[in-house]
This record gives structure tokens, C-alpha cells and sequence, in this order.
């Protein structure tokens, strides 16, 4: 999917298609490396004016120049990055967008995710509602879009997730609004999900998205701190979305686990450490509790920041000896 950006081949004119196991992303040109089809049913957007052709009778050319080219749409809310010095007209710039997306109720600045609870800083400037349910692959997603994160990268990782867990015993350990739980639930059926999440707006959503997708017979919720939480030696399949500090995590992950079960460990690394140092970090873990790591598989999320990435480590874990 990077790559498909970065050499900038994505046909923005129509939309990805996510079904059931396949993503149908649409590109100017083929790629090599990735299956190319003729679509379809492709599915058009309607021709969406920039908001340089829709602002240029109100504004000078230098701010013309540097208006936000990109957004993200969660549900009915846009989401925009806006430069500093454009901020005598973010209102505008607001219902601007508006405009151009008329079925959207709310328009959020984005200034990043911040704290160990991964919360987004976004302030309102056009509509006011900013709760919002976003659809992606068959899933209800509910959210605050000003008060919650969902990350546009990581849609190939929850659709991968989505795959597993069939009959299985799964602990999610940052679950949040049920990022993994729900499309596993959905589409796997899991025999039980222990959802843990310790930001109580998080898990308000998540209780929500339990009931929204029909998926209160396998998903529990929990509120609290996943190092207290978390249950010991009866997963088949531990889930740890976290980045950054998710190592300080790793031997509540581990214990959580019965012996053979699957661990799918994230971590932000140096990209020119991908994957060794994630690696390291679950085998050393590992071997600290008298336990073998099997690495199964090493997933590039996205590209996190400038030299980093976000990594998952798929590992089987069995008894050292
Ligand atoms: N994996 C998700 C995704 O793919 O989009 C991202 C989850 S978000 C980065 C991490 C979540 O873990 C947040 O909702 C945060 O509140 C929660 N969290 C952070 N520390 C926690 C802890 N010690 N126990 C349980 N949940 C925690």
C-alpha cells in the first residue's frame, strides 16, 4: 500500500474496495509484485473540486498555495492537517470542506496522537458533531473522532486480524474501540475475546461496537490496566496493539498465553531494524521466562515517522526446555 502512495499510482478518482478477504485498491498503472484485475464494479467518486478550486475567488495565491491537499474521511468527519501560518482561516478552510463532502457533519484540525493512551489532539473548526461511526469491511466502528485515534494504516492489519482466532480463547490487551476484537469476532467467531482497555471513553466505545456488530457472546470488554488485567496461561492468541513502550508489556503478554499459543507483538522500530529489533525484544522476553519464541511472521504495518516503522512479530510461544 506504501509503495502504491509513495509512487504516487493510486487512482484517487475511485474508491478502495474492501470485501471479505480482498482489498481491490484502485492504481493509475500495474505494479509489479501485486496482483492486478480489470474491476468490475468500480466505484467512482463523484469529481471532488480541491479546496484551492473552491476557495481561489477568497484567497491570496500564497495561502492558495498552501491549502491541505489530503484528508481523512472516518465515518461522517473529516480529518485535516492544516499548516501554522493558515490558521486565520482554518474556519474557512472548515466549511470549505464542507461543502465539497455535503453528507459530512464535523471537520477536525489534526495535530497528532500524544500519551500513553494514544489520544488524538484535534480541535473542531466547521460542525460540531465529532462522534461518528465509520464502516470498513463490514464492521460498525462508533467513535469520538475529536476524542478517539483510528489509524488509517493500519486497515491491512486489522483486515489480517480479521482472519484469525477461528474457536480460539484471544486477549486483546489495548483494544480500544475494539480495533482487532470486532473485525475478528465478525468474521472469525473467536469462542472468547477479553477485550482490555484502560481509557474509559475507549471502553464506553468498545462496549458500543460489542452491541453494534452483534458480537456480545464472544467479545467481553474490560476496563483497567492490561499489567493487572491481563489473565494467565489460557490464550491461544494474545494481541498486544501498542507501540512505543509495548516491551514493558511483553511478560504480562507472554504469561497471558497457554503454551503454543500465538503472539502478535507491535512495535515502532528504526525501519534499517526491521524486523531484528522487534524480534529481539520477543525472544529475549521469552527467554527470560524459560519460554521459545517460533517467529511465524514479520508484518510492516505503515511507516510510523521518519525512519521508523510500525512492525508486528507473529511468534508461536512453547516451553524452553
Ligand atoms: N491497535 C490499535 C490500532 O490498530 O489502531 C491502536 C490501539 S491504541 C494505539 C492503544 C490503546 O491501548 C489505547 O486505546 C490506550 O488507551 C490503550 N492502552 C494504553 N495503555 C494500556 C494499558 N496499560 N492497558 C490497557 N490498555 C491500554
Amino acid at each position: 500500500m506504501d509503495q502504491i502512495y509513495e509512487e504516487g499510482l493510486l487512482d484517487s478518482s475511485r474508491r478502495v474496495i474492501a470485501e471479505k478477504s480482498t482489498v481491490e485498491i484502485p492504481v493509475k498503472e500495474p505494479l509489479p509484485g501485486f496482483i492486478i484485475i480489470q474491476q468490475e464494479r468500480p466505484e467512482f467518486y463523484k469529481k471532488t473540486p480541491s479546496l484551492a478550486e473552491v476557495m481561489k475567488g477568497s484567497l491570496d495565491a500564497d495561502l492558495l498555495e498552501n491549502l491541505p491537499r489530503g484528508w481523512f474521511i472516518l465515518g461522517d468527519v473529516i480529518i485535516v492537517k492544516i499548516q501554522p501560518q493558515l490558521e486565520p482561516i482554518k474556519h474557512q478552510i472548515g466549511e470549505a470542506l464542507l461543502s465539497i463532502y455535503p453528507r459530512c457533519s464535523c471537520v477536525l484540525r489534526d495535530f497528532g496522537i500524544e500519551g500513553r493512551q494514544r489520544l488524538p489532539v484535534r480541535e473542531i473548526i466547521a460542525g460540531t458533531k465529532s462522534e461518528t461511526i465509520h464502516r470498513e469491511n463490514g464492521i460498525l466502528f462508533k467513535l469520538d473522532a475529536k476524542a478517539i485515534m483510528f489509524s488509517q494504516g493500519n486497515l491491512r492489519e486489522r483486515m489480517r486480524m480479521s482472519l484469525l482466532g477461528r474457536g480460539e480463547t484471544v486477549v486483546d490487551m489495548f483494544a480500544g474501540i475494539g480495533y482487532f476484537a470486532i473485525p475478528m469476532a465478525v468474521h472469525s467467531q473467536p469462542r472468547r475475546i477479553l477485550a482490555i482497555e484502560i481509557n474509559p471513553i475507549a471502553h464506553g466505545y468498545l462496549k458500543e461496537n460489542v452491541r453494534l456488530n452483534h458480537v456480545e457472546s464472544i467479545v467481553e470488554p474490560v476496563l483497567g490496566d492490561c499489567t493487572q488485567k491481563a489473565p494467565k496461561s489460557i490464550a491461544d492468541r494474545v494481541v498486544m496493539g501498542y507501540v512505543g513502550t509495548t516491551n514493558r508489556y511483553l511478560e504480562k503478554g507472554l504469561q497471558a498465553l497457554r503454551p503454543g499459543g500465538v503472539l502478535h507483538y507491535h512495535q515502532t522500530i528504526p525501519s534499517w531494524q526491521f524486523p531484528d529489533a522487534a524480534i529481539k525484544e520477543v525472544s529475549d522476553a521469552s527467554e527470560t521466562l524459560g519460554l521459545k519464541a517460533e517467529i511465524l511472521c514479520c508484518t510492516k504495518v505503515k511507516k510510523y515517522s521518519p525512519g521508523m516503522v510500525h512492525a508486528v512479530i507473529d511468534a508461536r510461544i512453547g516451553n524452553g526446555y
